[in-house]
């Protein structure tokens, strides 16, 4: 029924109606940070890692034989899912790969809500999450963070028809306790939880163990900030069997081959690379720390951070100004307009020497 009326508004509309524009989905898209490629400038404005991924990728990418590429790669990405289970110690079918985290969620909110109840997700946090729900025309309604930016978990005890909760958040970088995120998980049975989590390696509280757990239960991570390789593309779900087939059904009724051969190899490598990826790890958390500290003494207030981000706003000068002042020294940080956002900067935290560069350059700014 439902489909006859469509056609026949397609078919036998207006002339106005009938003209090809009728039926364009149209969206406005998501708007990702600069990439800038001039030479010398200091990017701290998409969470990247500031160190190389794996020598393992190296090694591999040096070695890497072209022949392979004649042949479909891998529809299972089994390699990579191989590697991913066995590191977090669940089954190869509670694991879901795609190409980037931003795939997976997309494939995530396709696949788990489809009622007419709105899904929920906080005012500020990932600002994919709205864009995806407005291309799939999934309702939605965003319960307001408090006034320091932390998740009201009531918000999220009401019928709803799916929930989003990237844990750590962003742009805030606050972490919310895994008893909080459980509670919800536990009292919302009948729909599925997504955590982003990120950002979780720089210091939050997983929900992966829940997943024996909880079957309404999705926790998405990415190898694009602690895992040094946003320019590969992966992102993972690990989740209940039965959600993970639910997911894969629909990723194979939309594109079997999307994660290509070296990717596949490259990133089941980088997995297995243990104790890499926790020095690279270390070595953030503790310019983290380092960053916050020389922050708070120019001024700077800012949520605590568990992510490879500081959220940052000055006592005396506007972010705006700050921000340009930056970008004008080279110096790329992330500004996100907005009542509640706009007086903060959120800045990556760099390698130590990126770091000192851009104290040094507020030093003298804000003097
Ligand atoms: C960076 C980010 C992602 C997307 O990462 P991918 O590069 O697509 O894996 C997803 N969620 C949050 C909260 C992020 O910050």
């Amino acid at each position: 029924m439902e489909q006859t009326d469509r056609m026949d508004c397609r078919g036998i509309g207006s002339d106005k109606e009938a003209s090809w524009e009728s039926g364009v989905r149209r969206v406005v898209p998501y708007t990702p940070g600069e990439q800038p490629r001039q030479a010398g400038i200091i990017k701290l404005n998409t969470n990247e890692c500031p160190y190389p991924p794996s020598p393992q990728v190296k090694r591999l990418a040096a070695e890497f034989e072209t022949d392979v590429l004649r042949l479909y790669p891998d529809p299972e990405a089994s390699l990579l899912v191989k590697s991913i289970a066995s590191h977090f110690g669940v089954g190869e079918d509670q694991v879901f790969v795609g190409i980037g985290s931003d795939d997976v969620l997309a494939m995530a909110f396709l696949t788990f809500f489809n009622t007419d109840k709105p899904i929920l997700f906080p005012d500020i946090t990932y600002s994919f999450y709205d864009v995806w729900a407005n291309l799939f025309g999934i309702p939605f309604f965003r319960p307001a963070l408090d006034e320091n930016f932390r998740l009201v978990k009531e918000d999220y005890l009401v019928p709803n028809g799916g929930i989003v909760i990237a844990n750590p958040n962003a742009p805030t970088g606050i972490c919310e306790p895994l008893s909080v995120i459980e509670e919800i998980i536990a009292k919302n049975p009948g729909s599925l939880v997504i955590i982003d989590e990120a950002y979780v390696d720089f210091g939050g509280e997983s929900a992966m163990p829940l997943v024996e757990k909880y079957e309404n239960l999705l926790v998405v991570q990415t190898f694009s900030k602690s895992r040094a390789m946003a320019g590969m593309r992966i992102g993972f779900a690990v989740g209940s069997t039965k959600a993970i087939r639910y997911l894969r059904d629909v990723k194979f009724s939309f594109n079997s081959y999307t994660m290509d051969a070296p990717t596949i190899a490259w990133g089941a490598a980088s997995m297995a690379d243990d104790a890499y990826f926790r020095e690279t790890v270390e070595k953030v958390v503790t310019t983290r720390e380092y960053l916050k500290k020389e922050l708070a003494s120019l001024g700077f207030s800012f949520p605590d951070s568990r992510t490879n981000f500081v959220f940052a706003s000055h006592e005396r000068v506007p972010a705006a100004e700050l921000f340009a002042a930056l970008k004008e020294a080279g110096i790329y940080v992330r500004y996100f307009p907005g009542e509640r956002t706009g007086n903060h900067l959120r800045i990556t935290v760099g390698t130590r020497e990126q770091t000192e560069a851009l104290l040094a350059f507020l030093r003298k700014y804000l003097k």
